[in-house]
């Protein structure tokens, strides 16, 4: 059985305040919303991860957004992988359309943050996605491809079924245009064949792939009712805790 996930990403918004207050309904909401086999994580910004993860016990599991390649030294204003699992997180998005565009962070770097997670006992939610000009031009499957081939499938079998892959089509997020469930399960079903061309089948039978791009309580039941898609990553949606929950909430029904 394959894990089901859906994880909010905060992105840079929310004082502490505002975090906590978020989280705590949040976190009373879901409590009687979860099923057994189901997760929901809050990828927030690093200022509220400790408080955060207190605050979550085991009704909610606390992300980071990011983390730095290096295991520690002289990297100024930067947060490494250790750091962010001592105040008690567990997983962390690596490789989010906006670290891509906005930091220039290359499909190399991206292997490095992997690795590092995974030593530091980090979960490592995995974004891949394509532009609108690559969805356009028709070499999205390629894009996708030399994305999984150079970020992730350097990885054992072992450390890779320790990650998440999070498809993102970069034109879907923020955007509100959401790919439809056909576009998304299609390409999903190309990430799981591409995961059993590299390892086996049983490896990609069991890793968690999510959709993310302008998922909402509206969506996102016929969005996870497709056969390879496993959950949601949630930007906006996730500000909102009405929303979020309906979200998480979405695979009870
Ligand atoms: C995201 O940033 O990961 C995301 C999916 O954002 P949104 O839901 O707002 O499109």
């Amino acid at each position: 059985m394959r894990k089901k996930i859906v994880a909010g990403n905060w992105k840079m918004n929310l004082e502490y305040a505002e975090g906590i207050a978020l989280f705590s309904e949040i976190v009373n909401m879901v409590k009687d919303e979860k099923k057994g086999d189901q997760l929901a994580i809050v990828c927030a910004p690093y200022i509220h991860l400790n408080s955060l993860a207190q605050l979550g016990g085991t009704t909610v599991a606390i992300g980071a957004q990011n983390c730095h390649q290096k295991e520690s030294g002289a990297y100024t204003g930067e947060i490494s992988a250790k750091m962010i699992k001592s105040v008690g997180c567990e997983y962390v998005i690596i490789g989010h359309s906006e670290r891509r565009q906005y930091f220039a962070e290359s499909d190399e770097l991206l292997a490095e943050k992997t690795i590092i997670a995974l030593q530091n006992g980090l979960t490592p939610l995995f974004c891949i996605g394509e532009t609108l000009d690559e969805r356009n031009n028709g070499s999205y499957f390629d894009v996708l491809k030399g994305q999984l081939e150079k970020g992730v499938f350097g990885l054992t079998a072992g450390d890779f079924s320790k990650i998440v892959i999070a498809y993102e089509p970069v034109w879907a997020i923020g955007t509100g245009l959401t790919a439809t469930s056909e576009q998304a399960q299609e390409v999903h079903a190309f990430i799981r064949n591409e995961i059993a061309t590299k390892y086996d089948l049983e490896v990609a039978e069991a890793t968690t792939i999510l959709y993310g791009g302008s998922c909402n309580p509206k969506n996102a039941a016929e969005l996870f009712a497709q056969k390879d898609i496993d959950g949601g990553l949630i930007g906006g949606a996730s500000l909102k805790s009405r929303d979020f929950v309906d979200i998480v909430k979405t695979f009870n029904s």
